[in-house]
């Protein structure tokens, strides 16, 4: 402001209050601190210094789910951790969102058998997909940019509607 302000240019910047929300939301992610296999260590090495998850707001993550909007499953969901990621996800703050990360934790993967979730979205809502087995930090970041496009979408009258949580189905 200050000498533009003078110079008669109040630099006023329109815009209507989903997109200026959108944007918040966008920029200022907190993703779970969540792992379950080998795809986690692609997730590791997406926040770490050669991709840098800070350059989209994500620099933290958080160990609470009450702190954590984002909940990327990085790898094979087994039947018995389902109820756990069911809860965690019922402890985030809302508008929260899923990203399924691999093979495993989209479809089961390799993994057709008894012991293994065939999809996390049996279990919880998905909002993006990312394929591969593990997906390399670029097809995360892609996922990641996907969402922020999925985002700008969003109204915040969608977001007065109450949430329903789904049962778990195992
Ligand atoms: S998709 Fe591949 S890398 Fe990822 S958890 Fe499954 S087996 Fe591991």
């Amino acid at each position: 402001m200050g000498i533009s302000s003078k110079l008669g240019n109040l630099g006023v910047v329109t815009t209507t209050l989903d997109q200026a929300i959108n944007w918040g939301r966008n920029g200022a992610m907190w993703p779970l601190l969540f792992g379950l296999a080998c795809c986690a260590i692609e997730y590791m090495a997406t926040q770490a210094s050669t991709y840098d998850l800070s350059r989209f707001g994500m620099e933290l993550n958080r160990a609470s789910p009450r702190q954590a909007d984002l909940l990327i499953v990085s790898g094979r969901l087994t039947r018995k951790m389902a109820p756990v990621i069911r809860q965690l996800y019922d402890q985030m703050a809302a508008p929260k969102w899923v990203i399924s990360m691999g093979d495993c934790a989209s479809c089961g993967g390799v993994y057709n058998n008894y012991a293994l979730v065939q999809g996390v979205d049996e279990i919880i809502p998905v909002d993006v997909y990312v394929a591969g087995c593990p997906p390399r930090p670029e097809q995360l970041l892609h996922g990641i940019m996907t969402l922020h496009e999925k985002i700008k979408g969003d109204s915040i009258r969608d977001w007065a509607a109450p949430v329903v949580a789904d049962p778990i189905r195992i």
